[in-house]
């Protein structure tokens, strides 16, 4: 991430910008403002300026092998610490999840981490053995002979015993390692913690800002970008959210017409090309797209049995399970939930989705004429 690709926080750039340009890098900084107005990103531009090889007034050069490896979010040098569902867990242990949700942007929240962790009823916390690894990792010498950067997402919810813990390091700077703790909650945080760090606040995003992202990003109108931007309160994560759902819905949405189309003519070349699309998706999305899946034929069944009141659907939907309920009847509809489950728990336990979309698009060419 660079800090050109960070929404808005101008100010806070260029005081970043500043200080890496001057060579004053603070051991521990605190980056706190609301939710969703670009913390992390802030955050993983200013990791990538210390741990390129090439900067140029501070500011990350973007082609160093440096700056790739961070971009891919592979630097070894780079540590993650953000909250887990149990005690004995440490991040590295959700490291691909993370990754990947990263990788979609740096733009969500914790609802949406712990969603992607599948965490629904504990609530997650950075527990004492995270903090022991971060004292483990930090012993070592860096990787790459350059700075260890430490980012610590949701820093509000590390645990008295870890926040103990991490106290010390703060109190004893290692030389070449640098802290950056986020949080949209700073006066939860230990005031012992507080008074080590360097202080940066990030304010909300104005409607300007998130608008023109909008535009830039997802392709909205302006007209269209205004109209979400405005009802965001300052936060990307919010807007983002909002036509996300709706994008991947759609896109959802013709895959499924695409495997019908194909099953329906037994074009069974395409049903192939069809399973690798998706499953270069990566196995959350997969996952995601399987239960949309469902939605679609238990919604097409509802509709066939004249039920249509029961049936929950957007306009577009509608519109193709007009033409397509009359495909999915008693004879079919239990087959084709059951060979969803069975692909969803293939992905679960970690199947090739090459292979599982594969199959799963065999058995509803079958299925589609029956
Ligand atoms: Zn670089």
């Amino acid at each position: 991430m660079l800090f050109s690709e960070v929404i808005g926080q101008t100010e806070v750039k260029q005081q970043m910008l500043a200080q890496l340009a001057s060579g004053r890098v603070p051991h521990a900084q605190l980056l706190y403002g609301p939710e969703g107005c670009g913390k992390l990103a802030l955050a993983l531009s200013y990791a990538t300026a210390l741990l390129c090889k090439e900067p140029v007034d501070g500011a990350p050069c973007g082609r160093c092998a440096g700056c790739k490896m961070t971009a891919k979010l592979e630097h070894p040098d780079l540590h993650f610490v953000f909250p887990v569902p149990k005690s004995k867990e440490v991040s590295d242990q959700y490291m691909s999840q993370w990754r990947e949700l990263l990788r979609e942007s740096p733009y969500f929240d914790a609802k949406g981490w712990f969603a992607r962790m599948g965490v629904t009823t504990q609530q997650p916390h950075i527990f004492v053995s995270e903090a022991e690894q971060i004292l483990r990792k930090i012993s070592l010498t860096s990787n790459q002979g350059g700075y260890r950067v430490i980012i610590i997402w949701h820093a509000e919810l590390l645990r008295t015993e870890a926040a103990n813990k991490l106290l010390k390091i703060l109190e004893e700077p290692m030389p070449g390692t640098a802290f950056l703790l986020l949080t949209d909650r700073p006066d939860l945080l230990l005031d012992t913690i507080v008074s080590r760090c360097v202080r940066e606040e990030c304010k909300a995003l104005s409607a300007d800002e998130i608008a023109e992202a909008l535009a830039t990003h997802y392709g909205l109108s302006s007209a269209d970008a205004q109209t979400v931007a405005r009802s965001s309160g300052g936060s990307f994560t919010t807007a983002r959210a909002r036509v996300t759902q709706n994008g991947e819905e759609e896109l959802f949405l013709d895959m499924f017409k695409l495997l019908m189309r194909h099953g329906f003519a037994r074009k069974v070349r395409e049903l192939q090309t069809w399973s690798e699309q998706v499953a270069e998706w990566g196995r959350e999305k997969c996952r995601r797209f399987l239960q949309y899946m469902h939605h679609v034929v238990r919604e097409s069944y509802i509709r066939a049995a004249a039920l249509p009141q029961l049936t929950y659907t957007t306009p577009r939907e509608a519109d193709f399970l007009k033409r397509f309920a009359p495909y999915v009847n008693e004879r079919n509809v239990e087959g084709f939930l059951a060979e969803i489950d069975s692909a969803m728990r293939d992905i679960a336990q970690n199947a090739n989705p090459r292979m599982v979309f594969f199959d799963l698009a065999l058995q509803c060419l079958v299925l589609v004429r029956k």
